[in-house]
This record gives C-alpha cells, structure tokens and sequence, in this order.
C-alpha cells in the first residue's frame, strides 16, 4: 500500500448547496433590501468557500465573517467585485493588511475608531469602513454616547469614511420581546444622526430571526446566517426555510442478544434477549454528543431509532429490536441523525441545543459532500 492511500471516510455530512441558494433567493424576494450572506466559522460548520461560491453565483455580492483571518481565505474565493467585511474588530489587525486585500472592517469600538483614523492618516488612503453600534445586546458595537460624540465632529467623521451603519439584535427570535423594538428605536435614533452629516450611509440591523420581525427593521442590507443554513428563524411557526444538511452514520456492525445483556461503557443499559442492536459510526469526538443531545434518535429504513446506553468516542449503539431486516441489509443501511425526519429544528426542540451551535459542533470528521447547485 502507497502513501497514497485515502480510504474513504465514512462520516458524510451531505450540505445542500441548492437548498442554500433557494434560501438566499427566498429571503431576497421578500424585501426591497439586498441581501447578505453571513459565512463566518467557515459557514457556521458547512464549508465557507463552497457555500460563498454558491451564494455569489445566485446574486450574493456583501459577504460577513467574523476574524481577518476567515476574511483573507474569503478573499481568495470570492470575486473582486464582493464586498467582505470583517466583524470582528481591530485588535492584532494589520489593517494595512487588510486594506491592500480589499477587505472592509466594521469599528465596534473607540479603539477601533483610533487605530483606523491612524491608518488612514499616516496611509492617505480613501478606504472605507462600517461602523457598528450597540443598540442593548452589549457585546460589540460603539456605545451611544461615543457614537453621538463622533456624529458631532465632522471632520472625524469624514475621516472614518463610513458607508454602512450596523447593530445586532439580542433577542430577534421571539418576536414579541420588548427588546426588539428598543433596538430598533435606538438604532433609527443613531442613524439619523449620522445621515445629518453623511446622508448616503447604507443601514442594517435584522440577522435571520430578524428579517421575519417585520420591513421596519429591514433597512437597506439584511445580514441571515442561521437561515441560509435550515435552521428556523421563527421558531413558533413552520420553518419558511428549506432544510440544508443530512447526516447519514452508517452502521458497522450489527448483533443480536442470545441473552439478556447490558449495553456499552458503565453498563448502564441493558436489553432482553432477542433484542438487536446496530453500532454505528460517529461518536463524542464527532461532537455528537453536542449536536444531538444525549439521546439521539434517528431514521433507519423509515422507522425511529434511538441510541442505548452511552456514546463512545467513535461510535454509539441503537436499538434497532423493531427493525426488520435482514443483516445483509443493514449492513448497507446508515441511521440518519439529521435530515428531512430529523430536522436540526427537531433537535433544537427535544434537546434545548441551538441550531446555531449544531451545526458549528459537526466535527472535523465528517466529510462534507456537496450537492451542487445552480451556478
Ligand atoms: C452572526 C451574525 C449575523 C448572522 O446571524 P444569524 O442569526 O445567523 O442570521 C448577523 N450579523 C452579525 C453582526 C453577526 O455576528
């Protein structure tokens, strides 16, 4: 055997790269605003650079990651004429750096604020930025008294040169916290102070959940993450989104009890005899745990199945009593954990996880395959 020997692995993680861009085209359709696609954490866990590629070939042209790093990699794949911004701040940012690479950074803070207007005077150049404001979530985002200070100095301002204002919502998933619409309130207030001085400023507000609160908070650019990838942004009701991921864990080995036995570490579990049980591949190391809750469940030719006993590093074991087929059969079957049955919504309401953090904790294991879309 050479060192040119690549087994196939056999955790595959299928991400719907269509569905992605359905979704993208989907969200554009209902608002009079453009449309951004949030690909930070290497597209919450699926792939930055095929999912960038797939949402710029339907229409996507404004980019957001989170670190200069993701942002640089971005830049290799996305065309020149996209717009990559970087939402991290500029702490350890070469921002020279980041301006010869055409990449624009969001100043979330005062400091932010003087490490750029050092740049820009020592560099002369007419670079541009965005600027983003703590509206009540107070994590990034420049306060409200430094902000109104700066939108009193004009020449500072200029100086800045900023073309977009933005703010995050805290709690824009349930539609009726009051939170929603002090933001919002905050926001208007802030950017019409700097449209006083600066009236081609663009403005954006709602992530995902927030596209759905209504056109109010909608402004020129809407910022979806979360929903591009199937995860619900209005959990209460029926998902508008199409689902994006299936994870298929094939079974490895099948048993059936000639007694009644206990069942994986700790012996925490036991079943009678006659019970069958499938081992299937994918386990704590994979982030199952994480993303599935304890208990898994999935599908297996059609029916329910659930994990018995603990999971193991790379591998947990159902319960497959019910199922009725042949072990020959089985052998060639997978348990789908994710998919259209096992939706990661489902998860995020039997496990209390979320979406978010699901689809971020698949692990390094699993092969991504892709299922082209139009491009
Ligand atoms: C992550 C992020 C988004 C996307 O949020 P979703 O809830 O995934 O749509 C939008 N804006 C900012 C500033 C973010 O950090």
């Amino acid at each position: 055997m050479g060192n040119d020997f690549l087994p196939e692995r056999v955790y595959v993680l299928t991400v719907d790269l269509n569905a992605i861009q359905q979704n993208w085209l989907t969200l554009s359709a209902s608002s009079l605003a453009s449309v951004a696609g949030v690909i930070k954490a290497d597209a919450y866990g699926l792939g930055a650079r095929q999912v960038g590629c797939a949402l710029y070939a339907v229409g996507c042209r404004t980019f957001f990651l989170a670190s200069v790093e993701e942002a640089v990699t971005a830049r290799d794949f996305l065309p020149a004429d996209a717009a990559i911004y970087v939402l991290g701040g500029l702490r350890n940012v070469d921002i020279f750096e980041l301006f010869a690479r055409n990449l624009i950074p969001m100043l979330c803070s005062a400091y932010d604020v003087e490490q750029w207007l050092k740049f820009k005077s020592s560099a002369q150049v007419n670079a541009v930025a965005g600027l983003k404001i703590n509206t009540g979530m107070t994590r990034f985002g420049l306060d409200e008294r430094d902000f109104s200070l700066l939108c009193t100095d004009e020449s500072r301002l200029k100086a800045i040169n900023p073309e977009l204002l933005i703010s995050h919502l805290a709690c824009a998933d349930e539609a009726n916290h009051l939170q929603n619409n002090i933001q919002l309130n905050r926001f208007l207030k802030s950017l019409e102070q700097i449209k006083r001085m600066l009236p081609a400023v663009r403005a954006s507000l709602a992530n995902s959940s927030g596209i759905f609160l209504g056109k109010e908070w909608h402004f020129d650019l809407l910022r979806p993450g979360a929903a591009l990838y199937g995860i619900n942004p209005t959990p209460l009701d029926k998902n508008p989104m199409l689902s994006v991921v299936r994870l298929a864990l094939p079974i490895l080995q099948v048993r059936s009890l000639s007694a009644s036995e206990f069942i994986g570490y700790g012996a925490t579990a036991n079943l009678p005899t006659g019970a069958r049980v499938a081992v299937v591949a994918g386990g704590y190391a994979d982030g199952v745990h994480r993303t599935l809750g304890a208990q898994p469940e999935g599908m297996l030719l059609g029916q329910r199945v659930k994990v018995i006993g603990r999971i193991s590093m790379d591998s947990m074991i159902f319960d497959i009593s019910h199922i009725a087929a042949s072990d020959e059969e089985l052998m060639q079957a997978s348990v789908e954990v994710i998919g259209d049955d096992y939706s990661i919504n489902h998860l995020m309401k039997t496990h209390k996880t979320l979406g978010y953090e699901v689809l971020t904790s698949l692990g390094s294991r699993y092969k991504r395959h892709y299922l082209p879309g139009a491009l």
